[in-house]
């Protein structure tokens, strides 16, 4: 198998949703977004063996690689539509070929996205994703600077779950079922679309947990020039993880990261209608702390003596 088959049998997806002029297989890909719809744009690249372990299932790393940006375009409350791939792969392995390339394909069925193109070379596995979303023309964007004083901060889904999968997957005594319930935290994140979507008109800032909270929260105050006070006793656990040592649930709730959740200000008095539209999109919602004057990010317990946040966010070099 050469790179062009490769790319014929399992990176040619024909486009099965509006806007694509022309996909896979030119020089470039062509999108018509309809008049007045702006385009957002992210890119990730995730590298095997420090994004995610490289023996992993190949569909989850398709699902896993998709979803931290599709994580990017509803922290803009933007509506995911197109795909680029560039991957690097150390060998044609058609079994593992075949499994990434069915993973891909149901993906593109569950958020509704389309491969428009991309690149195949030879290298250590490194998966580089171009996501293309739009806003609609009356569409406002979530940026991360508008959260004010006297805002309070919410955040969806549960946290840490992924990475206390990466701490736990090889400790010997847990359950079968929670076992699976995190690894499909860390391999199928669930970027909260449909609420953002319906939500975004009440919301002040946003940004998506993919360092940890402590540290996409301190992104949201530097770019609002605010500070944050984070309720710990208010961090939203997953059922699994009840019970586990504090220490340990505070370092993988606030500092984890791979969340994929998003971190979210907003108004007090639109707290209870943003909690409505969580309640109809099935996501989970926690109201964690509030905005302050100031520039940091600061922590309490529930009796409120300060904690000291655990070392935050993830850093490559
Ligand atoms: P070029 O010579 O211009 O770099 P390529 O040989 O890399 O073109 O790619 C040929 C066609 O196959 C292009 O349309 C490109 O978008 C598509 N393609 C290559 N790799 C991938 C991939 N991993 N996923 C989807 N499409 C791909
Ligand atoms: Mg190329």
């Amino acid at each position: 198998m050469n790179e062009f088959d490769i790319i014929e049998r399992y990176f040619r997806f024909p486009p099965r949703r509006p806007g694509v002029e022309l996909a896979g297989g030119d020089d470039a890909a062509i999108m018509a977004p309809a008049p007045g719809e702006r385009l957002v744009v992210t890119t990730d690249i995730l590298a095997a063996g420090r994004h995610f372990p490289a023996d992993g299932d190949p569909a989850a790393i398709a699902a896993r690689c998709l979803r931290c940006n599709i994580s990017d375009l509803v922290a803009m409350g933007a509506q995911p539509r197109w795909f680029t791939l560039a991957i690097s792969l150390p060998a044609a392995d058609a079994d593992w070929l075949a499994a990434f390339s069915r993973g891909l394909a149901a993906e593109c069925e569950h958020w509704q996205i389309d491969l428009i193109g991309g690149d195949t070379t030879k290298g250590e596995l490194s998966i580089a994703i171009q996501m293309l979303g739009t806003l609609g023309p009356d569409d406002s964007y979530l940026a991360r600077s508008g959260a004010r004083p006297g805002d309070v901060v919410l955040v969806t889904g549960s946290l840490g779950d992924a990475v206390a999968w990466l701490d736990l997957k090889d400790e010997a005594g847990l359950e079968a079922e929670a076992l699976d319930y995190l690894y499909r935290r860390f391999w199928y994140p669930q970027p909260p679309l449909a609420f953002v979507i319906s939500a975004s008109s009440l919301i002040s800032a946003a940004c998506d947990i993919s360092d940890g909270l402590a540290a996409d929260l301190g992104h949201i105050c530097k770019s609002s020039g605010v500070g944050a006070r984070i309720n710990a006793a208010e961090l939203p656990l997953s059922a699994v993880l009840q019970g586990r040592d504090e220490g340990a649930l505070r370092r993988w709730a606030l500092a984890g990261g791979d969340d994929y959740e998003i971190c979210l200000t907003a108004a007090p008095e639109d707290v209870d209608r943003l909690t409505e539209l969580a309640a109809k999109s099935g996501t989970r919602l926690t109201q964690v702390g509030e905005i302050v004057p100031g520039s940091a990010v600061s922590c309490y317990d529930a009796a409120g003596k300060p904690l000291t946040l655990p070392q935050s966010g993830y850093r490559h070099f």
